[in-house]
């Protein structure tokens, strides 16, 4: 389908030009397969120069598949925070766990193998197999499709699953002998410098000479994208409870479930805004505590939680891959006296009492970490 002339001056340019201009990045140091894993893992949906710190940190504290496997998860999730997508960080240690269990804590080399682990996917397991084993297997994401789609100008949807399954049969084609880890990581680190997402760099390109896309004038067109659907809105109130006499600077947090989304998490108490369901925010009510407090009150009852007056505090959102939260956060209190941060009664036990210093030792989804630091911020602005 595609000439051989120009697959193979692909591959040598390619592999030449990564050897002489690739960026020194922690993980290309060793062919370590662990560290090789992690990087990929935390690299899905994050920007490399957000992944370096993390990744430097993470392998600090669990160097070894034996360390991460037996840390507890609370470790991990906190050693994670700020990432995001923390069902990685759980499947990553959920497999590690395999992996040391059932290969004695080295990494697989086999394609059936390491692709039968947790949160690993086709190009994980092709970025694994290829950067540390040299194995000859295509590790092809968004950025890969994107390179492919415009040197040979395919002009296949990249969201198809057979567009997916042309590219990795493409992609292995080109894997010169002997040389897989560094072509992956030419083709990965030629779609992340040089052909951009927007206005790709052509004329630095190591293989500009070929490529079909910009001799017809298309690479701003291409890769074919179908549009995803966008994140749904949601509208939440969020409570945020301060402890009061003795213990005034505490607030209340609580674990999410061990399902869904974001589990095991801590979090602000929160409820759906009511009339407002899922679609979007009812501005005209805006942050009137009065439905909030309704809302809320009921939501808390069900721990057996009686929840005081409420103040507006700040609006907040975040944006997870389906839904969009937008948050209306107000101050208030717990009202039932026996649950109140002074008393030697139990909270629910997926609730906790924290102070600005203990929340270091619990894992928030970033928004909920950017609203316990404004509220500590003001409350220390106003002591
Ligand atoms: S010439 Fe341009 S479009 Fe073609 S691969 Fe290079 S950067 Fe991408």
């Amino acid at each position: 389908m595609y000439s051989t002339e120009q697959k193979q001056y692909f591959s040598e340019k390619l592999l030449s030009w990564y050897r002489r201009h690739k960026r020194d990045l922690p993980w290309r140091r060793s062919r370590n397969p662990y560290h090789i894993w992690i990087s990929e893992i935390m690299l899905q949906q994050t920007r490399v120069e957000t992944v370096i710190p993390y990744f430097h940190r993470f392998v600090d504290k669990f160097p070894t598949v034996e360390a991460l496997a037996e840390a507890p998860e609370d470790e991990v999730l906190k050693a994670w925070e700020g990432l995001g997508y923390y069902s990685r960080a759980r499947n990553l240690q959920s497999a590690v766990r395999e992996v040391q269990e059932r290969y004695g804590g080295v990494v697989p080399d086999t394609k059936e193998e390491v692709f039968a682990l947790k949160g690993v996917g086709p190009y994980t397991a092709g970025a694994i197999l290829s950067i540390a084993y040299n194995k000859p297997e295509p590790a092809v994401d968004g950025n890969v499709m994107r390179v492919l789609s415009r040197y040979f100008l395919i002009e296949e949807d990249i969201m198809k699953g057979s567009t997916r399954v042309l590219m990795e049969k493409l992609a292995k084609e080109l894997i010169p002998e002997g040389a897989a880890g560094d072509f992956n990581q030419g083709l990965m680190e030629l779609g992340a410098m040089v052909c951009t997402p927007k206005s790709p760099h052509c004329l630095t390109c190591p293989v500009m000479l070929h490529c079909s896309g910009r001799a017809a004038g298309m690479e701003a067109e291409l890769p074919v994208k179908k549009k995803a659907k966008p994140p749904r809105p949601e509208s939440r109130y969020v409570a945020l409870l301060e402890g009061t006499g003795g213990q005034a600077g505490r607030v209340l947090i609580r674990q999410r479930p061990a399902e869904g989304l974001l589990a095991r998490m801590w979090e602000l108490p929160h409820a759906l805004a009511p009339g407002t369901g899922t679609d979007g925010r009812d501005t005209a009510q805006g942050p009137d505590p009065a439905p909030a407090h309704e809302a809320l009150a009921e939501h808390l009852d069900a721990d057996g939680l009686g929840l005081g007056e409420l103040r507006w505090f700040m609006p907040a959102e975040h944006t997870f891959s389906h839904i969009h939260w937008e948050l209306d956060v107000f101050l208030g209190t717990v009202d039932n006296p026996s649950l109140l941060p002074e008393s030697s009664a139990p909270l629910p036990s997926h609730y906790r009492w924290i102070t600005r210093e203990e929340m270091e030792q619990y894992a928030f989804p970033n928004v909920f970490l950017r609203i316990l630091k404004a509220y500590f911020k003001e409350r220390e602005g106003a002591s």
